[in-house]
């Protein structure tokens, strides 16, 4: 019988990406999704950063299941905005603020500044709660620059304004393996495969 595991997140596009992930590194493993799941309501994501907002929704998943449980929490530090918005990416314009909401109120805060001080990176928390174990937390950043305009069509939230370090297209303008091999999740969730593996092997 091959292990299970939970992602504790309601969007499609992560489950796709953990599922071509697990695929592609062979592991028998069955990946679900909330949408498995009975009786699931989504915890309050009061973390003050993204490890602790990852830790609170694998625990969540994990209590929900009982089956090992993988989260994550994700967003975008700006330097300029003291490394906002980060843990309130997803709602940086407001609650139920869409992605194109949040893209045009950090270009419109972003107005003003120059090239040189546009560092910006996006940061990826990701936590592997299981039984018997103890919870596994880590981190990982893809760095780069706020554009002035939104370029390329591809990806999601600020994808279409990030440039990263050493390349000429945004994360928008690159197909999704392209991003994977580079992204902040991507990384985070390859960091996660020998653990995984354990799982699958168990
Ligand atoms: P969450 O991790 O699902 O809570 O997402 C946080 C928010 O950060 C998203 O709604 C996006 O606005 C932003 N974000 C996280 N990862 C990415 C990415 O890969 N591209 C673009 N925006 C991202």
């Amino acid at each position: 019988m091959s292990g299970r595991l939970l992602l504790a997140s309601g969007n499609p596009h992560k489950l796709t990406e953990l599922r071509r992930l697990v695929e592609l590194a062979g592991l028998d493993l069955q990946v679900l999704g909330l949408r498995d799941l009975t009786g699931w309501s989504d915890p309050v994501e009061d973390g003050a950063s993204f490890e602790d907002n990852a830790l609170i929704k694998a625990e969540a998943g994990h209590r929900a299941s009982g089956w090992a449980t993988l989260a994550d929490d994700s967003g975008l530090e700006v330097d300029v905005l003291g490394r906002m918005p980060g843990v309130r990416s997803a709602r940086w314009a407001g609650p139920g603020a869409s992605d194109l909401d949040n893209l045009e109120l950090l270009l419109r805060q972003l107005a003003d500044v120059e090239p040189a001080r546009r560092q910006a990176r996006f940061v990826c928390a990701v936590a592997l709660v299981q039984a018997d174990r103890p919870p596994l937390v880590l981190r990982r950043a893809v760095e780069g620059v706020v554009l002035t305009g939104p370029r390329g069509e591809n990806g999601f939230g600020y994808d279409p304004i990030f440039l990263p370090d050493d390349y000429e297209i945004t994360t928008a303008e690159m197909t999704a393996a392209q991003k994977d091999a580079i992204s902040h999740r991507g990384q985070a969730l390859r960091a996660l495969l020998p653990s995984l593996a354990e799982l699958a092997a168990a």
